[in-house]
């Protein structure tokens, strides 16, 4: 200001009005930039300018945020959708529409060939009753991907692998393993319980076969007790046989298991009629808006668009795919103009196969677009709590330095995990892009997974709308700050 008013002082003599002005304009105009200059990298200031950002986006997706009708007409007119499936089919062109209609850049598909595998409509378990006489019926369904099968037999109670080691092929051949490991119920987070128990699902099949089983009966993953019972992926091996595979309600598994104390020769009798198609064309369905600074960088967020066939998927994981939609729509109506290329990506075939995530990263690689990040929404539909990182400890550092803008949202655990199966496969490229998982409440979800109650009417508005805006926040801090 000395060195102007001294300058303003020798041009005295040209005018000392004109020059008044000139040198006024060019100090408000220094002034003004220096205000924005240190604004953008004074911490307090970008704090402000970011904190007042992310309270416009939960105020958005809260008061005027379109996920949950987005969310219903999913789940109600395109409804369970295995992969394969014409339910599938209408998803793919739903979602393409909701992007088109919401203004992104580019809406496209991704070919993809998926499984197809249909349960017939009549799965069924009973005691086998003398004289023709139908026995009693439990809830059960085929698990995703059995061979079809009629059998009757003794049923032989196992919680695991051990058991049947234990027990030995005399005691298996040619009876029905009834794998009845539940939930561990004392573990506070349910995807740890989960993950300790899915085994018996995955593997029970193959085990059972190896010690000469005819068939296996697996406890539902669900902590709760009712009688629903939750299907589920399991894998066969080619070196033993292929025995239909059939899961029980956990009411149903409590009470089978107290029969068989009673009456240990119990026998029974199950009929499963679900059949294997040759794979089909599908589509994964990506949406983009286009970065100002850094358009061939880009920053992706996305669920899986198919879902088991006994709900709507709506927790799993049709709420991870109009959330991923939603968070964009955020960004976009509130007019924020993104650095780089935002991507909300509709996976197909994660149930029963990862084919969509396995393209998507194929094609990424090929195309040579680079990923910064990639944030996967599949646990559910509940309040947010968090996100997982999968990525150095610069990139964690980094983001919990934000964990301050996000905790008044209810939004405090930022820590190192697994960010899931669909962005699991962009791990093989070249440039590693920082993996995130969202992570939302865990305490219902598993009583809801895989069954006929995954449906809109369990997810509440709310939770579902706070979960869209947390994406749209981290994707904003992302695009604005990095990932170091
Ligand atoms: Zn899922």
């Amino acid at each position: 200001l000395r060195n102007e008013s001294a300058k303003l002082t020798k041009e005295n003599q040209v005018g000392v009005g004109t020059v008044f002005i000139f040198h006024f304009c060019r100090i408000m105009k220094r002034l003004l930039i220096s205000v924005f200059v240190w604004g953008s990298f004074h911490p307090l200031l970008a704090q402000d300018i970011d904190s007042l950002f992310i309270s416009r986006l939960f105020q958005a997706a809260l008061g005027e945020g379109k996920v949950y009708e987005d969310l219903r007409v999913l789940c109600k007119t395109a409804g369970p959708r295995i992969s394969g499936s014409a339910e599938a089919g209408r998803a793919v062109d739903y979602t393409h529409a909701k992007m088109n209609e919401y203004g992104f850049d580019t809406v496209f598909r991704q070919e993809v060939e998926v499984p197809r595998w249909e349960r017939g409509k009549e799965d069924s378990l009973r005691l086998d009753a003398d004289g023709g006489v139908p026995g009693q019926a439990f809830p059960v369904c085929a698990l995703g991907g059995s061979v079809a099968g009629e059998l009757r037999g003794k049923v032989v109670e196992v919680l695991g692998w051990n058991d049947l080691q234990k027990l030995g092929k005399e005691n298996i051949q040619g009876k029905i393993v009834f794998f009845n490991r539940p939930m561990d119920a004392r573990m506070v987070h349910t995807f740890g319980a989960y993950g300790t128990c899915v085994d018996q699902r995955v593997y029970g099949a193959v085990w059972a076969a190896y010690y000469g089983a005819g068939g296996v009966i697996i406890r539902s993953m669900n902590p709760a007790l009712d009688d629903y019972p939750h299907t589920g992926t399991l894998i066969y091996a080619d070196s033993v046989a292929r025995i239909p595979a059939v899961a029980i309600s956990t009411n149903g598994a409590e009470q089978l298991s107290r029969l068989l104390k009673e009456n240990p020769e119990l026998s029974v009798k199950y009929s499963l009629f679900c059949r294997s198609f040759p794979d089909t064309l599908s589509h994964n369905v990506v949406g983009e808006i286009k970065g100002g600074t850094f358009p061939e960088k880009y920053i992706v967020v996305g669920g899986h668009l198919d879902a088991w066939d006994l709900g709507e998927g709506a927790h799993d994981d049709g709420g991870g795919c109009m959330q991923s939609i939603e968070a964009l729509r955020l960004l976009k109506d509130l007019g924020y103009v993104p650095r780089h290329s935002l991507r909300s990506v509709m996976w197909m075939n994660e149930e029963n196969g990862l084919k969509g995530a396995l393209k998507y990263a194929e094609l990424a690689e090929e195309n040579k677009e680079y990923h910064v990040a990639a944030i996967e929404a599949d646990r559910g539909a509940f309040t947010p709590r968090g996100f997982f990182i999968e990525g150095s400890e610069d990139n964690l550092l980094k983001m919990r330095s934000w964990l301050p803008l996000l905790e008044p949202y209810g939004i405090h655990v930022i820590r190192p995990g697994g960010a899931g199966a669909d962005v699991s496969p962009l791990k093989k490229k070249e440039e590693k892009p920082v993996l995130i998982g969202f992570i939302p409440d865990s305490q219902r979800y598993f009583d809801y997974h895989h069954a006929a109650t995954d449906t809109f009417e369990s997810v509440n508005k709310r939770e579902l709308e706070m979960g869209a805006a947390a994406l749209a926040a981290l994707i904003y801090l992302i695009d604005r700050h990095g990932t170091e």
